[in-house]
Formats: C-alpha cells, structure tokens, sequence
C-alpha cells in the first residue's frame, strides 16, 4: 500500500524529500491528468510535474516517439554531437520564437531549468563585461548557486550562506500583496520610477548590471503575472542601457498562459530566453534562445554532459508540434478565463479566498483570513494554516494541487494543457469539497 512505499523511501532517501510530505501517495499508473496510486485510488493532477507533462501523463504520441527513438537506433544520448533528430527539433524550436527563428540562436545547457538559468547569468555577464543581476521578489530560477542566488525567495537561501554578490532584488508588481499597491497604474508607474533610477544610478549607488532576470508570470513566487505595461518599460530600458533581458519561461512557456510564451502578453521580445520543463516534453531537457547579436560562447567556455538526450528531443518536437499545430493556446486562454470566472463566483460564497489571479492554465488562489483587519493596502491576511489544510484536504478529494506564494498561501493549478472542460468542472467539484471539509 501508499504508506509501505513511502516508509521504504524515507528510510532510502535523506531528509529532505518535499512533496511526500504533502501528497503521500507511491504511484501506480498514470494517464492525461488522472494519476492512480498503488490503492487503486485515483487523483486529478493539477500539478503535471510542475507543469512539465503539457500533453498530460503518457500521451500516445509522446511515448510513439520514445518508441520510434528506440526502434531506430538512434543513440539515447550523445553530449552535444548532432542527429537528424537533434536538427529537426532545433529547427523546430527556433521556428517558435520570434521572427521564426532568423534573429535567435539555441544553446542546449544541460537537463535542468537551473542549468539553463546558470548559463543565461553566464552569458550575460560574457557579453557585456559586467556582474551585476537585478532580479524580483518572488521569482523562482532553481537551487543551484546563481540560479538560486537570483531566487526572490529567502527560505531555500537560508539553508547555505554565500550567494553570488551583486544581485539586486527590486519589488515585482503583484496584483494583491504588493509594497507599492502594484494593482494600479500608479503602482505600475511607481515601480517603473524605481526600476528607471536603479539603472540610471541616481542615487541608488548600484553599478549598472548586466542583465534583468524575471519571469513574466511569476509561477512558485505564486502566479503573478506581470502588468505589460511594467515590462515594456522594462524592455526598453534595459535596451537603452545594453543591459541583457533574460525571460525565464521554464514554467510560463510553451501555452501554459495561453500564448506560446508568457512575454508575449506584452509583445516584447527578450534578449534571452530560458526554456525547460515542457521543451523536453516531460523528459529532461533545457535549452536557452539568445539573441543572435549576444552569442559570445566560444568553444569550450560552456559545456556540460547531458545536453543530448534524444529521448527528451523526441519527446519535446511531439508536444512542441501537438502544441501549436492543435492550437492549444486559444484553448488553454479561453478555458483560463472560464476558471477564473467559476473561481469568482466559488469567491463570493467562500472569502477566504481573497484573489484568483493568473493566466490561461496556471492560476493562483490566495487564501486569506477575511475575518481579520485588512492591511493599509486593504488586503486580508494571508492564512497559511488554512492552505495548507486546504491542500491536505484537496488531496483527500481526490486532487493534487501545490501551493506557492509568501508563506504558501496561494493554490496553485498547474494541469495538463489537454485537460478538458468537464475535468475542469471535476477539479471545481473537488475543491469546493475540500473547502466545506476544512471547515469553511
Ligand atoms: N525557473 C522557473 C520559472 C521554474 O519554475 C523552475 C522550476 N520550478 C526553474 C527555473 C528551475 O527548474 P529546475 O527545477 O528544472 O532546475
């Protein structure tokens, strides 16, 4: 049952496992978004390996792939040397981004979102001879040093003293907690002041950087997507002053928001783009898209082992091609904004749900205690003890879910971008569930 396999595990493992914690369950089988454990008990995931698995758990056409690698011969892994397959999934890939593909470049950095993340700071700092990195509260870029360092987020910092100097954190314009009331224009404004004389060096005493990092919807910092007002000023500053714009579109890219990546909610166009998670179409895979004028690699100068695996290229050209030829983004833009409308009416009746925010299939809900004195920014408490309890009790339902956000507190769904309409109305059903089982 579950509780021997997880037992098993934690005596295997150090203590550092995470998600057991939360969703105590050894998996059997999985297919789309159904997950089913070793009790035969059966889960909607709304997590998709952190929004990794886009087609859902075990696509047909994702494991014909993995398939066709393997009756073909190909070699399963081969460091950075090219194959057919290599060539049509970079040729693919580079189709996606902007101006098809003439204005950018790849750079395969390894099987991980933070390998990518390392070699985008990398990059930056090669290109313009400078260190410094101004990146956001909130932001996410992954556990390694740099990427961690760039991480707006202190407790995982907190575990390791050291992180890379020169890093400069400014606020990010969250639409329900912010310092500067970000909701509104003034707030869009006062933070583009801000970000303006940072770079200007009036009076800030910060030499000028090398690069911007964020993510244009933020996902573990607890789904805030930016106003695009706020990077377009952004992304002309940064241009005015040579300094790099890197788009972190681990999470938000590929259609999760609704278009194939997030930044284009803004119609902008970063310097470079990081891209993992979906790209590998489930299996391992990180590739970087730089601006053609800002690729300074010379051999030798950044490499790595893993950066050919021909099962992830397969997998990834599959969903790449799933993706946009089935034109999954208008479908995953328009089922988002009928979840967020079902989710404001569940609003009305339950308040401690103080905001549903986010974009196509990646929305947050804060859960707030609306009994209590709201802040000067007339926003409740956040209530971590009771998102917590909500996930536990999402789980029970039948649901998983990973919560994210200061403290926790916001609900995260991430599914599968095939989910369906009714699947949608069962993850509805599940969680007003768990919120009339926690009490509410
Ligand atoms: N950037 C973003 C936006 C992410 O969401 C993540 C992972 N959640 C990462 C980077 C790091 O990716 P990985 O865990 O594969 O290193």
């Amino acid at each position: 049952n579950n509780e021997t396999y997880l037992a098993r595990q934690a005596e295997f493992e150090s203590n550092v496992r995470s998600y057991p914690r939360k969703l105590p369950l050894a998996i059997a089988q999985a297919n789309g978004v159904w997950i089913t454990d070793v009790e035969n008990n059966q889960y909607l995931d709304c997590l998709a390996g952190a929004g990794t698995l886009a087609l859902g758990h075990n696509h047909p056409d994702v494991l014909q792939s993995i398939q066709n690698v393997i009756t073909s011969g190909l070699p399963l892994h081969t460091l950075d040397l090219t194959t057919p397959l290599k060539d049509q999934f970079s040729e693919y890939l580079l189709s996606l981004l902007p101006g098809q593909g003439k204005e950018y470049c790849l750079q395969f950095t390894g099987p991980s979102g933070a390998d990518a993340v390392e070699a985008a700071l990398k990059l930056a700092k090669k290109v313009t001879g400078r260190a410094g990195i101004i990146s956001f509260s909130g932001g996410y870029h992954g556990m390694t040093h740099g990427a961690l360092s760039v991480t707006g987020n202190l407790s995982p910092k907190e575990a390791v003293d050291g992180m890379m100097p020169e890093v400069q954190f400014m606020p990010y314009p969250h639409q329900y907690r912010c310092p500067l009331g970000i909701g509104g224009d003034a707030g869009v404004k006062a933070l583009t002041y801000y970000f303006e004389n940072l770079i200007n060096d009036v009076e800030s005493g910060v030499r000028k950087p090398a690069a911007v990092i964020l993510e244009a919807v933020q996902g573990e910092g607890g789904v805030n997507p930016a106003p695009a007002e706020w990077l377009q000023r952004i992304r002309k500053v940064t241009k005015e002053h040579g300094i790099l714009l890197i788009i972190d579109e681990v999470q938000a890219g590929f259609c999760r928001t609704g278009k194939l990546f997030a930044y284009e909610h803004a119609g902008i166009e970063p310097d470079i783009i990081v891209m993992s998670k979906a790209v590998g179409g489930g299996l391992p895979l990180a590739v970087l898209g730089i601006k053609k004028e800002f690729d300074a690699w010379s051999p030798g100068h950044h490499t790595g082992t893993f950066r050919g695996n021909q099962l992830a290229m397969a997998t990834g050209l599959t969903t790449l091609k799933h993706l946009t030829e089935n034109k999954i983004a208008d479908k995953v833009a328009a089922q988002g904004e009928w979840l967020k409308g079902q989710l404001a009416n569940l609003q009305k009746r339950y308040p401690v749900i103080g905001q549903v925010r986010g974009l196509g299939l990646m929305i947050g809900i804060e859960i707030v205690k609306p009994n209590e004195a709201q802040d000067h920014m007339g926003c409740y408490p956040s209530d971590p003890e009771l998102s917590a309890l909500l996930q536990k009790n999402c789980f029970k339902a039948g649901l998983i879910l990973e919560r994210g956000g200061r403290n926790g507190c916001v609900l995260r769904l991430l599914p599968s971008l095939l989910i369906t309409n009714d699947e949608l109305a069962i993850f509805l059903d599940k969680f007003e569930q768990a919120l009339l089982a926690s009490g509410i």
